[in-house]
Order: structure tokens, then sequence, then C-alpha cells
């Protein structure tokens, strides 16, 4: 086994690992054979020694949240450090904190229970607080990073925990110092919302609900929008246009309901989606010159 120093470690800290596990599982998309090793802290402390470990022996290493912006190459000869178990979340007045394996949805929920009011777009957003800060997630005109005071992270080049602010997150579209650097991983973040009223911020969840079930294909495997919105148009469209709605390679297909969305019909493979991605950047550029960015992230 390529990695029997972290698994000792892991033995020696009591976090639980798979040794040569399936990632399909692992992601909402269901692509990815195995993984060398995967890795499940529950503790802080644990993380932290596990990224130490990771980062001082140079061994190649990924952050998971609940693997729903991004699919797995066939076999990733790496460490996957998931982090879903890390979901302590805590308010405090109008601030929430949230460590990084904290689902965006369960935020939502919690801040309805204190009828705080600013992550009503996030409830229906299947992600983790980590890959939230990491893209920067949005939806319905609104987006995590609107809401965030400042986060603690482990920063690789130096292997020290630190505060970083809110300027120093770099929020852009769908970017932020996590995406451009990928030398931070995001350990608990401190959220400021606002005061409101329990029935509007619920009303306003659930038309947002209404309208991801009206209109994305929930009940289908993928991985959420595959590109990222150019500028002055919306990939969907463009893709529809281009009459690529349902157009399939293998099993992974454009969605009929929504053409932004790539989806794993049964068991799409890494190269099936990968090819589809092409095809659709390839068509988009040939009939209207935009060349599409991926915002789906593919782990190899
Ligand atoms: C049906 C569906 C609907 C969606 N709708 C939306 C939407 O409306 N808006 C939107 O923005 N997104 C949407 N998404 C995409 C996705 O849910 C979000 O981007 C989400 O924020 C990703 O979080 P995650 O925990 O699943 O991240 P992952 O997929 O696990 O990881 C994504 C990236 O974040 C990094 N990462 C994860 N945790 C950390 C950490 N602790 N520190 C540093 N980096 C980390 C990973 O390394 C990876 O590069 C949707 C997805 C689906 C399947």
């Amino acid at each position: 086994m390529l990695f029997n120093d972290i698994a000792s470690l892991c033995d020696k800290t009591n976090v639980k690992y798979e040794i040569g596990a399936k990632t399909a599982p692992l992601t909402s998309i269901g692509v990815g054979k195995r993984a060398e090793l995967v890795l499940f802290p529950r503790t802080m402390q644990q993380l932290c020694q596990i990224l130490d470990a990771v980062t001082y022996n140079h061994h190649k290493h990924y952050i998971l949240g609940n693997g729903t912006n991004c699919y797995f190459c066939d076999n990733y000869d790496g460490v996957v450090i998931v982090t879903r178990e890390l979901d302590e979340i805590t308010v405090n007045g109008t601030e929430m904190r949230a460590f990084c394996g904290a689902s965006l949805k369960k935020c939502s929920e919690l801040a309805l229970f204190h009828s705080l009011a600013g992550l009503e777009f996030a409830h229906g957003i299947p992600g983790a607080i980590g890959g939230a800060l990491y893209m920067n997630a949005s939806a319905y005109g609104s987006s995590i990073g609107d809401f965030v005071e400042s986060s603690l992270v482990y920063e690789k080049s130096s292997g020290r925990i630190i505060e970083i602010s809110r300027k120093e997150h770099l929020f852009g579209e769908k970017s932020t110092v996590f995406s451009k650097t990928n030398n931070y991983v995001v350990l608990e973040t401190r959220l400021k919302l606002l005061r409101g009223d329990f029935e509007k911020i619920k009303n306003q969840i659930n038309d947002y609900d209404t309208r991801r079930h009206l209109y994305q294909p929930l009940d289908k495997m993928s991985a959420g929008s595959a590109f990222k919105k150019p500028k002055d148009t919306y990939a969907s469209l463009l893709i529809d246009k281009a009459g690529l709605k349902g157009f399939s390679l293998g099993d992974a297909a454009v969605s009929t309901k929504h053409a932004g969305f790539i989806i794993n019909k049964n068991s799409a493979s890494a190269s099936e989606i990968n090819g589809l991605i092409l095809h659709i950047k390839r068509e988009i550029f040939e009939k209207f010159g935009v060349s599409l960015e991926e915002e789906i992230i593919y782990i190899e």
C-alpha cells in the first residue's frame, strides 16, 4: 500500500479509513472507481494531524466535502480526506459558526430555527460549508460570500492554522482564494446573518425549493451545473439552442430537464463525462463563439 504511514497514523489516532475504497458513492454524480485511501476524520485535531502528515510527506491528497461538485477519475492514486463528519454548527445571536463538513441545508435550517435570514438560497444546494466556500456557492442572487465574516483555515505551505478575514477570501463569481491558490483547507467559518421573520424565511426557502424541483433534474445523479455562467448569457441556454438537450455519450448525458446539468444515467465513466464536456464545449464555441468553462471539478 502506497500510504502505510497515513494508515498507521489513522490507527493511532482512531480515524476511520478505508483502503482501496470506492469513490463513486462519495460523489452525487456517482462517477469514479477506487482511491488508494479514503479517510473520515471526526475531529478538527484529527483533520489537522492528517493534513500535517500528507503535506509534510508530499502525499497526493484531495479534500472532499459532500462531493456534489466533482467526479473522480477511474483510479485515484492518492488520499481522499472526507470532511462530512465534521459537521458542528453553533449559533450565537446573529452569528453562526460552522465546521467545514456542515451541510448548507442544515445551516439554512438552523438559521430558520433562530429566525435568521440570509441562508434561504443555500437550503437546496447539496454541498457542505468547505465546498461552498471553495467555489463561493450561489443561487437566486445570493452567495455564501455575502455572509462570511472570517474563517479558520489550514495553510498548506506553512502547516499553520490561521484566521482569514472576509476580504482575504477574495470572493468572486464562483471563485475564491481557495480555488485560486489551492493553498488552504477551510476548517471552520463564521457567518453573520440578519434578524428576520420565521414565516417569511420559511416561505422563501419553500419557494426556492419548489423552483429547484421544477427546473432541475433532482431525481438524477449529477454535480449541479456543469459550466460556469459565461458573460451576458447562460450556459444552459446555449446548450439548449445548440440542440444538445438529451445528447449522450454512453451513460453521460445532457439533462432533458435542464441543459446546464450533465447527468449520469446509470454507470457513466469519467472518460464519458470528459468526452461529453469536450463535445459540448466544441459545439458551443463553433456555434456561438463562446468558450465555456467547467464548474464541475475533475479529480485526477
Ligand atoms: C442538484 C445540485 C444542485 C446544485 N445547485 C447549486 C447551486 O444552486 N449553486 C451552487 O453554487 N452550486 C450548486 N451545486 C454544486 C455544489 O453543490 C456546490 O458547489 C457545493 O458548494 C459544493 O460543496 P461540496 O461540499 O459538495 O463540495 P465538493 O464537491 O466535495 O468539493 C468541491 C471543491 O471544494 C473543495 N473543498 C471541499 N471542502 C473543502 C475544504 N474544507 N477546504 C477547502 N476546499 C474544500 C474540494 O477540494 C473541491 O475542489 C449543485 C449541485 C447539485 C448536485
